[in-house]
């Protein structure tokens, strides 16, 4: 567990990297994906946050090793306010798409939660507290991932978690989807790339290697 930035954490991995941002506001602490076991996130007390304050969660896509979690994150903390983009929710919030979110895989039994709110479309803007979260929909691992862009002071930190795939039909993966994606995220030109297995990736010119050369192994 160590801070990226200033307001920005990489709490820990389970199943997937989880990543945290403070808003220093009274919307409290923001995830970015669970991943599968709620102690890791637990262990933010030892930075000094309090895990009761997290308020929102943002899920990049439907897969179990970034949700798994989700379910004992709600019941330990009743506040936390889930966001995924619509085309991922439904396996978020029912049963029955075990295949999907790979949970058959990994032989877990998922258990739902419920949504806040379902993003749509290409950008959703959400702004807590000082930040301001750019949803952005980048499908091609699955129909609704999304990855997010914030802003902290002058550096651009990005949110991809599953940029690097893996791409199967049972997955909903689309790999001509995939390439406008990743040239929307080259756009970007983050400072800062979080990704969900390949950890922190920086300076920008690194982020830029990192996203075209998946890219380019991934052509349709
Ligand atoms: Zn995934
Ligand atoms: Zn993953």
């Amino acid at each position: 567990m160590k801070e990226i930035i200033k307001n920005v954490y990489h709490v820990g991995d389970s199943g997937c990297s989880v990543y945290l941002v403070d808003t220093n506001s009274n919307e409290g602490l923001i995830l970015i994906d669970c991943g599968m076991d709620i102690e890791i996130i637990k262990r933010i007390s030892k930075l000094g946050l309090n895990p009761r304050n997290i308020k929102h969660c943002f899920l990049t896509h439907f897969h179990i090793d970034h949700t798994g979690a989700c379910s004992d994150l709600k019941n330990f903390n009743k506040q936390v306010k889930f966001y995924a983009h619509d085309l991922d929710a439904n396996a978020i919030e029912e049963k029955g798409y075990d295949s999907m979110t790979a949970a058959s895989w990994y032989g877990i039994d998922y258990k739902p939660v419920g949504l806040e709110r379902r993003l749509k479309g290409d950008l959703e803007k959400v702004r807590l507290g000082l930040y301001e979260f750019q949803c952005i929909h980048t499908p091609g691992h699955t129909p609704g991932s999304i990855s997010i862009l914030v802003k902290v002071e002058n550096t651009k930190v990005l949110f991809g978690q599953d940029i690097h795939g893996p791409f199967y039909k049972s997955f909903g993966s689309n790999l001509d989807d995939y390439q406008i994606s990743m040239q929307k995220l080259l756009d970007l030109k983050a400072d800062i790339l979080c990704e969900g297995h390949f950890g922190i990736i920086k300076p920008a010119s690194e982020v830029a290697r990192f996203i075209q050369s998946h890219k380019d192994a991934n052509l349709p």
